[in-house]
């Protein structure tokens, strides 16, 4: 056995330590090389816990929530890997505030806001993330982002919990400094505005119509495999270069929405690589765009 796992076993359960585990698993891509070690804390005193025992053996470490926007390469990832996760999903609400642990699933906490009449989060219910995921990568749909509603967050620096507030942490389009800084997500606080329960559930379920419309979401992906150009749109581009339905090996553009690359089936990491490579070199050369992925690209070859 690992001295790391080891040392995550002497304070978590051993079904929450895995080794060598498939991150095809925890990848809704669903493909990716071993982690050395994954981790599923059920507390923020477990996930300091366990950044403090990596360090001390300088391994490295990742924190991940769902896995919906990453790519995996091949080989896997070296070290630790945080899955902050189901053990740490609890939500709370309290007069127009909803408090939620960086697990929570975006959909759950879509469903209870809505449940107690408040507005502001309907935009997240499709989005396959974890709070923490989605505080980091700003996520967004259908005109709403989570710097809308966020106000503050609770984040581990330097192995310390700290809140911030929503300004301190600078969220942009799919970026803030949680993953400039390398922060990690325990816990957000989303301020919300009352609303007619009715008419938000109305609203989300609208909005899955569209999804389920427009989107492969039978297929495995990372959602958008690009970021939206400045005045452009990557799927628009990536389908007037005639790339709707391209494949390299597993990965394909989908034939539904080209700006979604999905594994049609047996993909590697490095199928989707050289085909994000290709659809990039084809999309510069037919319109000068250059296209930059939104999914984060981790582990070795
Ligand atoms: C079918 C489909 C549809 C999608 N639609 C949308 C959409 O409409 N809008 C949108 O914005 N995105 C969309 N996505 C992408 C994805 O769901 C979002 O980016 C989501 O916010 C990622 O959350 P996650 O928990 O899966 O993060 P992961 O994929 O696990 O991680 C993404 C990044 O966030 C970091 N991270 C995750 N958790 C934490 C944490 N607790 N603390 C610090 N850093 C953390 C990771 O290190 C990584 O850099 C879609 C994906 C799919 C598969």
């Amino acid at each position: 056995m690992r001295e790391l796992t080891e040392r995550l076993r002497a304070f978590a359960s051993p079904e929450r330590v895995l080794e060598d585990e498939p991150m095809s698993r925890h990848t809704t891509f669903r493909l990716g090389g071993p982690a050395d070690v994954l981790f599923l804390p059920a507390s923020a005193e477990e996930t300091a816990r366990a950044i403090q025992a990596a360090r001390a053996l300088n391994e490295p470490c990742f924190v991940m929530g769902n896995g919906s926007n990453l790519l995996v390469k091949d080989g896997g990832v070296r070290g630790l890997v945080i899955e902050i996760g189901e053990p740490m999903s609890g939500i709370a609400v309290e007069g127009t505030t909803v408090r939620a642990q960086a697990g929570a699933s975006l959909t759950h906490l879509a469903r209870e806001a809505a449940a107690a009449s408040l507005q502001g989060l309907a935009f997240a219910s499709g989005i396959p993330g974890s709070v923490g995921g989605a505080v980091a990568m700003n996520a967004g749909a259908y005109g709403g982002e989570i710097k809308d509603v966020l106000t503050r967050t609770l984040v581990l620096e330097h192995g310390t919990p700290v809140w911030k507030t929503a300004e301190e942490l600078h969220l942009s389009y799919r970026n803030s400094d949680v993953l400039r800084q390398g922060l990690i997500v325990l816990e957000a606080e989303f301020g919300l505005a009352p609303g007619d329960r009715e008419a938000i559930l109305a609203e989300m379920s609208e909005l899955a119509r569209r999804r389920r419309e427009k989107q492969p979401l039978t297929m495995p992906s990372a959602g958008s495999t690009f970021k939206r150009p400045e005045g452009h749109f990557a799927g628009a581009l990536i389908e007037a270069s005639g790339l709707k339905g391209f494949k390299v090996g597993g990965a394909q553009v989908s034939e539904l929405h080209a700006g979604f690359i999905v594994n049609a089936g047996g993909a590697t990491a490095r199928d989707v690589l050289d085909l994000i490579e290709a659809v990039t070199a084809r999309v510069r050369a037919d319109s000068g765009v250059t296209l930059e992925p939104e999914v984060r690209v981790i582990g070795e070859e």
